[in-house]
């Protein structure tokens, strides 16, 4: 009697891996978190269809230049406080 073992190829790094493995159809640990790292980067490309890479730039710029306004505004002018010298 002759026992068939099915085997498929690891999705991440294409080594082949029996479906006794416990980490199937992974063929570790390893390659199943990057798989499911690859899915977790897909789903955020999925929920902002950009389909031109130019708005896609457009979009990190405008989010950069926010931050920058952000971090100028939070700069505290008070830091340099001229009313203290006159206090003394
Ligand atoms: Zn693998």
């Amino acid at each position: 009697m002759k026992k068939k073992s099915r085997s498929l190829r690891c999705p991440s790094c294409r080594s082949l891996v029996l479906r006794e493995d416990p980490h199937f159809p992974f063929c570790s640990e390893r390659c199943r978190t990057i798989d499911l790292g690859k899915w977790a980067s897909g789903g955020y490309v999925i929920s902002t269809p950009i389909t031109d890479p130019e708005e896609l730039m457009d979009a990190e710029a405008a989010q950069r230049q926010q931050q920058s306004q952000t971090g100028a505004a939070s700069n505290p002018d008070a830091a340099t406080a001229p009313h203290d010298k006159s206090r003394r």
